[in-house]
Formats: structure tokens, sequence, C-alpha cells
């Protein structure tokens, strides 16, 4: 988010990512990523992300706008032949220099162009949400594997060094048995913003702040508990007076059972004061995350384990972690952690608790028997 954190001045509260030490350039054998849109996240984060890249490097942009995306890979020392439209985006096929296509569109464009690059050979790693509708989702899946390429999704927390604490503080027992966790995503939405006319548009977005900043809220319970939920419910608070309102619903709340007898409430909103916060709490101690997400100055207090209260962590840009992440799976370096499966999950409860608030709170089922493949608490290192 730059809808989850800058535009709404959030990134105060953090680090840019610009500002963090540069860890070192991707060497002869880096791998070349395509950033395809041009937007607020790429602009922001992504593009100047690759400066802290161990193992990813910035070889093509892909833009409606020539002029501008001429100018950033001049700036980026690019030549011109790496600048792609979207009409002629296939010809990224018979470039050599990319091999990762990084979807940073819109969430309705998810689907066609990561299968266009699937199809084009290249690997893909694609924005959160993965799609907007589950059918979608599968078919970006079954594209990776007819093409035999890799497809990640860009789930940053998987990646950073806050969340991956938690997660391990939860794997080792430190808060006794799992009880309760609570997540709240959410912030104040814009209709003249171009950036949040599509988020506001349930065809465009798939469904809101749910799909926006929700989902960090469902994946947040998932990866802390690290199982998944078999039922869920939920209720929608929506002023259709509200202009920003007239296809998406506006504060949603669910909660979700899991097999252990955790349960976890989430809300997300896109009228409220923005926050991307999380609490867990245990038998015998609790962790409170505020904000938990955000792409710097997160902020972890532990209560009732023994050990530092408010445990100093370092930052690192996670969109550069990211991206190396991506550059090593393709190279073989590193276990895939976040797959359109794992992508795939989170539109399928998603989707379930649309259903649940179309159906007035009823329960729905959602006991698939997804398992995630690789935990990110053992996989990726602090
Ligand atoms: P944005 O609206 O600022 O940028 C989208 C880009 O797509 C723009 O350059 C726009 O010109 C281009 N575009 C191409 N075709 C378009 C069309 N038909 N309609 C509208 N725009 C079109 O959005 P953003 O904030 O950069 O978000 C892009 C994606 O990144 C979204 O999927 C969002 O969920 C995701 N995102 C993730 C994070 C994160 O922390 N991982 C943060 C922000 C955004």
């Amino acid at each position: 988010m730059n809808d989850d954190i800058s535009r709404r001045g959030l990134l105060g509260l953090g680090l840019a990512a610009a500002a963090l030490p540069t860890l070192g350039r991707a060497q002869g054998d880096g791998v070349g990523f395509a950033v395809v849109g041009l937007g607020k996240l790429s602009l922001g984060q992504i593009v100047p992300g690759f400066a802290h890249c161990r193992s990813a490097r910035l070889a093509a942009l892909v833009s409606g706008h020539a002029e501008n995306a001429n100018r950033l890979a001049a700036e980026h020392k690019l030549p011109a032949r790496s600048v792609y439209g979207y009409e002629d985006f296939d010809r990224i096929a018979a470039d050599p220099r990319i091999e990762v296509v990084y979807i940073v569109l819109p969430n309705f464009l998810h689907a066609e162009y990561t299968i266009r690059a699937l199809k084009a050979g290249k690997h893909v790693l694609c924005e959160k949400p993965m799609a907007t509708s589950v059918g979608d989702a599968e078919r970006m899946i079954a594209a990776a594997k007819a093409a035999n390429r890799k497809l990640m999704i860009a789930y940053r927390c998987h990646y950073e060094p806050l969340n991956l604490y938690a997660m391990r503080k939860m794997r080792a027992g430190a808060l006794g048995r799992p009880r309760l966790v609570v997540t709240n995503m959410g912030r104040q939405s814009d209709l003249s913003d171009p950036s949040d006319a599509w988020r506001l548009d349930l065809v465009k977005s798939g469904g809101g702040a749910l799909t926006d900043m929700g989902i960090y809220g469902i994946n947040g319970a998932r990866y802390l508990l690290n199982e998944e939920p078999v039922e869920v419910r939920a209720w929608a608070q929506t002023d259709r007076r509200d202009p920003r309102f007239q296809t998406v619903e506006d504060m949603i709340a669910w909660e979700f059972r899991f097999p252990s007898g955790a349960l976890s409430t989430g809300t997300t909103s896109f009228d409220q004061a923005g926050t991307m916060a999380w609490e867990v709490y245990g038998t015998s101690g609790k962790m409170n995350a505020d904000p938990g997400c955000f792409y710097g100055g997160n902020r972890l207090v532990l209560g009732g384990m023994p050990g530092e209260r408010e445990p100093k962590i370092v930052e690192i840009d996670q969109f550069a972690r990211e991206m190396d992440w991506m550059a090593d799976v393709v190279r073989g370096r590193a276990p895939m952690v976040s797959p359109g499966e794992e992508g795939l999950q989170d539109m399928r409860l998603m989707h379930a608790i649309l259903e649940s608030v179309a159906r007035g709170g009823a329960t729905v089922r959602t006991a698939w028997n997804y398992r995630r493949a690789v935990d990110p608490a053992t996989a990726v290192p602090a």
C-alpha cells in the first residue's frame, strides 16, 4: 500500500526504502526483472528497491506512458529497447535479459498479464491480491504449471524480520497455547485519486478494502498460527450514501475458527484512520504489533514471556528482500515460500468472507485441506 502506507502519510512512521543502506548490487548472474505498471508502488518502492538487491536487477519497464517510462529507464541506465508498452508486451518473449516479470498492475489485470508473461516463458512475481476471482487465480497457477515457470505472490510479510520473529516465537510455543489473533488493516480512501478509484471499484479490485488491506490480516492470522481456518463468518458495515462505496463494502469484520481451537477476528475498512496492526494472545503470553505490516517502522511488544519486552528488530528493504528471494528461487538457491497456491488460499477465504456477508453473517465452511508447503518461519532467515 502505497495503498497501505505512504499515501496517507503513514510512511512518516517508518523508513522510506530509499533511506536504507545499500546491500550491494546484483552481480554478473543477477536475475533480470521487468516491472509491469509504473504506479505508486513501482515508483515509490519497487524500482528504488533494486538498488538494495543482491540477486535481482531491473532489466525492463512496461508502461502505457512511453515518455515517463523512457525517462525512468534512462535514470536507471537501461537501454531504450528495455521499455515496453502494453500492446507490444508479448515481445518480452524474445528478450533474454528478462527472466522474471513483476506484475504491479491494478488487481483486475494481474491474471491477464501473469498468464501472458508465463506464455512468453518468463517467471512471474505478482502483487497481492493475486487476482480478482478464485477462477482467475486457478488459471494463473495452471498457466505456471503448463509453462513450467515459477509463480510467486508478493507477500512481503513472509520475508519481513518482525513478522518472521513473531512466527518463530509462535512456533516455539513462547506464548503458550495460541488462543486469539486480532488484526485490523485499514485507512482512508480517496475516490479522486486514480490509484484509489480502481480500489473502490468491485470489478477492478475484487473487493475494496478487503482485497487491498484485509488480505494482510487474513494471511497474517494464517502465518502466525501456522494453520488454516475451517469456518468463517463475517458482517459488513457500509454507508451506500458515501460515493466511495457504491460497489464495494466499506468495513468488514470476520471471525475465523481454526482446527486447534484458536480464533481470529479481523477487520478492514476504507473509511478509518490508517493502521496495519495485529495482536496474538496465547495462554501465557501475548504479542502486539502496531504497526505490524508497514514498509518500515514496525513495532513489536511482547508480554508474559521472558526476554526483551520490545525486541530490536533490524529494518530491511522489504521489497528488495522479496525480489531477491524470487531471484534466488529462479536460480534454485531458495525454496518457493509464497507460491500461487498461497495466493489462491487467500482468494478463497476472501470469497468466503464476502459470501458470509451476503448471507447476513452465516457460517461458511473453509476446510479445503490446504496446507502451505513451506513455512516462512523455518525457510526465511531473520
Ligand atoms: P496504482 O494505481 O498507483 O498503479 C497502477 C499502474 O497500473 C499505474 O501506473 C496505471 O497507469 C497502470 N495501469 C495500466 N492499465 C491500467 C488500467 N486499465 N487501469 C488503471 N491503471 C492501469 O496502483 P499501486 O498502488 O501501484 O498498486 C498496484 C498493485 O500493487 C496492486 O495490485 C496493489 O494491491 C499492489 N500493492 C501492493 C503493496 C504491497 O505492500 N505489497 C503496496 C501497494 C500496492
